[in-house]
């Protein structure tokens, strides 16, 4: 009786460690969009002008202090007004690890639309053999950034197979394109978690605005198709339909979006 009563002491340690060091591991990235000269969709707010640029960071900001208000871990990819291209965001979310990544924007309507990555269905070819003569395939046509501005691979869940470096044949050309290609896939192991966000988020902001459309849709996005983690685009309603100079406003947003990553994983 006293070993099982051990046993079980050990058991309920082991599980405690183990839900605190996951909860200590597990983060989450917030991507403002856009930022320095890149400011995004530019808004006639009453003969005012209103970059996204500056919206995008303030509605972060916000979904940050929710987070870090309902005890998670946070950072975002800029938190200044600075530009980033897809591939710094992707190096700079990446190098941390993030359990979730979820970019924010504003659409050009009156709606909220979520964006989760759509991969085409190709399998990886092994590759090149030493001496072999096996051209990489073609990157997808929607992703256009250079292949050395891309992150090493942290915990993809896409593997690369044996390096190629020893074939006479495969070029450093080859190579490049290969591991880019490798980088814009590390997002398929993660689709269906990628879905399970954006269906929280989908019903969180139905309850927090139940006359707002909105709607869901996967499309390729170089910037989600980069990130070995769940991750989902949201764009809120235009400044013309959303007062987000209000903070009540701005608040009650971030809330519902925290509230969604929050119901869809425990951090
Ligand atoms: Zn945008």
């Amino acid at each position: 009786m006293r070993h099982r009563l051990w046993a079980l002491a050990f058991c309920c340690a082991a599980v405690l460690i183990f839900q605190w060091a996951g909860a200590a591991q597990a983060l989450v990235a917030i991507d403002p969009g856009h930022g320095g000269y890149d400011r995004g969709i530019i808004y006639d707010t009453g003969g005012k002008e209103t970059s996204e640029k500056r919206v995008d960071l303030a509605i972060s900001k916000a979904i940050a202090a929710a987070l870090r208000a309902k005890g998670a871990s946070v950072f975002l990819v800029r938190s200044v007004d600075r530009y980033l291209g897809i591939a710094q965001r992707a190096r700079i979310a990446s190098a941390r690890q993030p359990a979730v990544f979820l970019s924010v924007h504003l659409a050009s309507a009156n709606a909220f639309q979520i964006y989760a990555s759509l991969m085409p269905n190709v399998q990886l070819p092994p590759a090149a053999p030493a001496g072999g003569n096996q051209a990489p395939p073609a990157a997808p046509a929607a992703v256009n950034q250079a292949p050395g501005n891309l992150p090493p691979a942290g915990n993809q869940g896409v593997q690369a197979g044996p390096a190629s470096g020893g074939g006479g044949q495969t070029g450093p050309d080859q190579q490049a394109l290969r591991q880019y290609y490798l980088y814009s896939m590390r997002q398929r192991p993660y689709l269906g978690k990628s879905r399970d966000l954006a269906s929280a988020l989908e019903q969180s902001l139905k309850q927090a605005f139940p006359g707002e459309t909105i709607s869901y849709m996967e499309i390729p996005l170089p910037l989600l198709d980069a990130i070995a983690a769940p991750a989902v685009l949201v764009e809120c309603p235009a400044p013309q339909y959303m007062d987000y100079n209000n903070p009540a406003v701005v608040s009650g947003m971030a809330q519902a979006i925290a509230g969604a990553i929050i119901s869809y994983g425990t951090y």
